[in-house]
Parts: structure tokens; C-alpha cells; sequence
């Protein structure tokens, strides 16, 4: 597990271009000078950390940036390094990171120093997303930097170990599915699970395996027939089992008072295809096959999970009384549920920093990529010092959803309460500016009645049409408020901030601060 500089860099070659590569190899020298004589609790030089880190960070695609952060991740708070050498060296972008993953260390010492930066934020979750959101990738980093903690526990006093492991479910587990990154969410449950209570761990472990062994012969028929009916009616898939992890097992366990047989999804099928017709197409395939369980379909695919997650799932009843449950998704829906938000920084895609080609991103990932977006947005403007209200920030990104289609079928994800202009101006800048009415399930549509989850929404544009005063009382969404606020500033129908205003503004920011 231990890995060298060599080594990383090998690891990294086929992903970053040479001068990315030149970077990296110095970042390694800096650090592991940086970090010289001091050691991990295990005895190893300390440098073996960061460098787990960033394989970790490359492992999951992540750009060259984020992967120097890694490398450097721990110099600004244990060694002699300054933010300023970093940004020296590596640039603005590296330094960022850096500090947002120092920053994180910091924050997650005191939650309160939080709690008074964003008093009304519901939990502590929110606060840190919201401490490091000026870029998700700190998040990220900083969970590379939690998984290789967590697998190096061993070496951690007992006391150390439990309070780690806690730390980690309640608050990087969480995250990590808050990202949509099942797998590492996974990873890092199952560690901090087995330090916090072996011998439960130890016991479903055991319990797992004997079911496993019959339900895998048994489940073996299924599969067979599953795999005919598709085969017959030519679509192209790949079918696997899914097991339950232990903690997402325990914690069923905990709602079905203990009882295993109440446990439906031991161990799943799972169908991964071509394309979402095709997902419909096995579920209807499997629904002739078997009996379905009614309540238990679910289509999280014309309906994602608030983290982006897309899947369909059902549980049938075999002639032989068995009970399965199988999830139906996408490549791409799969890959999003394995990595998440991890995804969208891929190396092989564009450079995170300069924002998401829109195209792409939103035949992948639709309703997640405007989270993120938002997100990044409104970070940016905290950055740039603006004030914005904390039930702003929780309505932006923390409040209670809905989903709105548009008339071709696509989904768009608005905080509750959204008006048809907060819909307009999330389809297109454009169509916002150029709107004049709007239909929701083929009715005209007032400009200031809210969505509700699951409207059709059609706004009707014309070229002549332009932007209003009013309707800024008409837009709930900080994104919709900036595009409008913008246009009426170009058309000259608002002015921007004048000079006098913008020097009474900075006064009294100055007066807060002092
Ligand atoms: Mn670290």
C-alpha cells in the first residue's frame, strides 16, 4: 500500500500531459521535503500520506490540480510551507485548494466557528459544503485524504480510532453521498463500521457470507431466465450481482427490528444497458417475467435522488416464492452512482475550473450538474465578498426540491416554491430574456405562481420580447435574480451600482468586519 514517488508517477502518465507531469514531480519533491522527519503513527515517513492521497485523487479521475493539492494537502498546516510558496509555484488554483482543505481540518476541530459564520444553516453537513463550496474539489480531496486515514487506522490509539471512525459516518459518509459518490461513501462506511463495532461487523459479516452462499445458487436460476428473455428480445446488457454492505445492512437492520428476513436486497441483480429506453424495456420485460411487488417499484430515472442518482429499481416474487430486487440503469447512470461528482472533473474532460461544457453535462447528469453549478455560483459571489442571506444560501441549496419537466421530456431541478421564470432562465439565459408566457400541463401559467413537482413547463418566447422591471419580484433563485438583473442592466433598465453606492457598501462591510 505504501507507494513511492516513482510509482505516482507512473500512475499518473497516461492521464496529464507533460508539462502537468513536470508540475506534479515537483509538487512531490516540495512536499516530501516539506514533511522531512516527520512520520506517520505507523513509523513511515510522512510523506507515504499525500502520496496515497493524490494516487487515490488520480484513481478517481481527478484534474492535475486537485491531485497537486493532495500532494501538498497537509505543508500549509504541519510544515514550514506558506500559501504564498504554493501559489508561487503551482499557481491561484492549487493554493485555493490547499487552503479550503486546511480550512476543512480547521472546521471540522470546532463546528462552532461554523456555526457563527452561518448561523441558520440546518447541519453541520450544510456548513461545511457551504465553507468549502467555493469548490467542491476541496471536498473531494479532503475525502481521499479521510479514506487513506481510515485505512491506516491500525496504527491509531483506540480512543483515536473511535472518534475517527464516528466522525467519519456522520459526517464524510454523508457527503460522499451528497457528491453521488456510492462508492466511496461505501468504502468509507464499511472502515468506520468495522473500527466503531467489530464484533457487529464481525457478525453480519458472517451472516452475509452463509445467506450469500444460498441466495447466490438460488438466485443463479433467475439470472438464467433474465438472461434469455433479454437475449430474445435483442437487447445488449450486462447483468451482476449486487451485495449489501454491511453498514447500509446494519443500519435496515436497525428499522426492521433485527429481523433478516425482512431484508429483501441481500444481495440484488443489477442490469446495467445501453440506453434509458432500454432501462423501461427490461422492466417491462422483468414485469411479464414476475410478479412485481407494487410498492416497491421505483423510477429514480424520470425522478433522480437529490444527489443525482439514477436507477431503476424493482423487487419481484419468483414462481419458487423467492424475492429479488433488481436496479436497472445506464452506463452512464452507473458510472454517476459509482463516482459521482467526482466524475464531472474527469481529466480526460475539460479543466473543472472553467466551468462545465453545458451540453454534455446535461445528457449525464442533468438535475445534479445545476446543484453543482449553483453552487460554485453562489460560492464565487461569496468569494468576491458579496453578502448573501443564509435563507438565500438554504433555499439555493439546501431546501426542499422539485422537479419540473420541460416539454421534451427533460428535467429540471428548482428549489421549492420556484416560479415559471426561475425555470426559463435555468433552460437558457435566452429564453428567460425572451419569454412572455408560459404553460404548465398545457394551461396558461401566471409568472407568479409557483412549480409544483412534476409540472410541464413550456415557456413561450418571442424575439421582440423583452425583460421587465417586475419581474424581478417574479424570480425566487439567486441564479434567475443574477441573468435578470443583468439583462435590465444592459437594456438600461436598472443601473448598476453607482459610485456612491458602491463606497457606502464597502463602509459598512469595513464596520461589520472591524
Ligand atoms: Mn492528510
Amino acid at each position: 500500500m505504501t507507494m513511492k514517488k516513482n510509482e505516482l508517477l507512473s500512475l499518473a502518465k497516461p492521464h496529464y500531459d507533460k508539462d502537468q507531469l513536470l508540475e506534479l514531480d515537483h509538487a512531490i519533491d516540495i512536499a516530501t521535503k516539506a514533511h522531512h522527519g516527520q512520520k506517520r503513527k505507523s513509523g513511515e515517513p510522512y510523506i507515504i500520506h499525500p502520496i496515497a492521497v493524490a494516487a487515490t485523487l488520480i484513481d478517481w479521475g481527478m484534474d492535475i490540480d486537485s491531485v497537486l493539492a493532495g500532494v501538498l494537502h497537509d505543508t500549509v498546516e504541519d510544515t514550514d510551507t506558506t500559501l504564498e510558496d504554493i501559489e508561487k509555484y503551482f499557481g491561484k488554483d492549487v493554493a485555493f485548494l490547499v487552503d479550503g482543505v486546511t480550512k476543512v481540518s480547521q472546521a471540522r476541530a470546532g463546528m462552532q466557528d461554523l456555526t457563527e459564520y452561518l448561523p441558520q444553516t440546518k447541519d453541520n453537513l450544510s456548513k461545511l459544503l457551504i465553507a468549502v463550496g467555493q469548490d467542491v474539489r476541496v471536498v473531494i480531496i479532503k475525502l481521499a485524504d479521510r479514506l487513506h486515514n481510515l485505512q491506516t487506522l491500525q496504527h491509531m490509539p483506540r480512543d483515536k480510532q473511535l472518534k475517527i471512525a464516528r466522525e467519519s459516518l456522520e459526517v464524510f459518509g454523508p457527503m460522499a453521498d451528497k457528491l453521488g459518490m456510492g462508492r466511496v461513501r461505501m468504502q468509507i462506511e464499511e472502515l468506520a463500521f468495522s473500527y466503531l463495532d467489530p464484533k457487529e461487523f464481525k457478525r453480519l459479516q458472517n451472516t452475509v457470507r452463509k445467506r450469500l452462499g444460498k441466495s447466490t445458487r438460488k438466485l443463479g436460476g433467475v439470472r438464467e431466465t433474465v438472461d434469455k428473455a433479454l437475449k430474445e428480445q435483442g437487447i445488449s446488457f450486462e447483468i451482476n450481482g449486487r451485495v449489501k454492505s454491511i453498514y447500509s445492512l446494519h443500519k435496515k437492520l436497525n428499522k426492521v427490528n433485527g429481523n433478516m428476513a425482512d431484508i429483501y436486497d441481500l444481495m440484488a441483480l443489477r442490469i446495467i444497458v445501453n440506453s434509458k429506453e432500454d432501462c423501461y424495456r427490461v422492466l417491462g420485460i422483468l414485469h411479464t417475467l414476475y410478479q412485481p411487488m407494487i410498492a416497491r417499484i421505483k423510477d429514480y430515472i424520470s425522478v433522480p435522488k437529490p444527489n443525482g442518482y439514477q436507477s431503476l429499481h424493482t423487487t419481484v416474487l419468483t414462481p419458487s416464492e423467492q424475492i429479488v430486487e433488481f436496479q436497472i440503469r445506464t452506463h452512464d447512470m452507473h458510472e454517476f452512482a459509482e463516482r459521482g461528482l467526482a466524475a464531472s472533473f474527469h481529466y480526460h474532460e475539460q479543466k473543472s475550473s472553467k466551468g462545465y461544457s453545458k451540453k454534455k453535462s446535461a445528457a449525464v447528469l442533468p438535475t445534479h450538474m445545476q446543484w453543482i453549478t449553483q453552487l460554485q455560483e453562489i460560492a464565487g459571489r461569496l468569494r468576491n465578498g458579496e453578502e448573501i442571506s443564509s435563507s438565500q444560501l438554504n433555499v439555493d441549496l439546501f431546501g426542499d426540491r422539485i422537479f419540473v419537466h420541460s416539454p421534451r421530456g427533460d428535467i429540471y431541478n428548482l428549489p421549492e416554491g420556484g416560479l415559471p421564470l426561475d425555470f426559463a432562465y435555468l433552460v437558457h439565459s435566452d429564453i428567460g430574456k425572451h419569454a412572455y408566457g408560459f404553460k404548465v400541463n398545457g394551461a396558461i401559467h401566471p409568472f407568479d405562481k409557483p412549480l409544483k413537482n412534476g409540472d410541464v413547463v413550456e415557456v413561450m418566447t418571442r424575439k421582440t420580447s423583452l425583460p421587465k422591471k417586475a419581474w424581478i419580484d417574479h424570480v425566487k433563485t439567486t441564479h434567475a435574480r443574477n441573468k435578470l438583473r443583468a439583462q435590465l442592466r444592459q437594456l438600461g433598465v436598472i443601473e448598476g451600482i453607482s459610485h456612491a453606492a458602491a463606497i457606502i457598501r464597502e463602509k459598512t462591510r469595513k464596520k461589520k468586519a472591524s
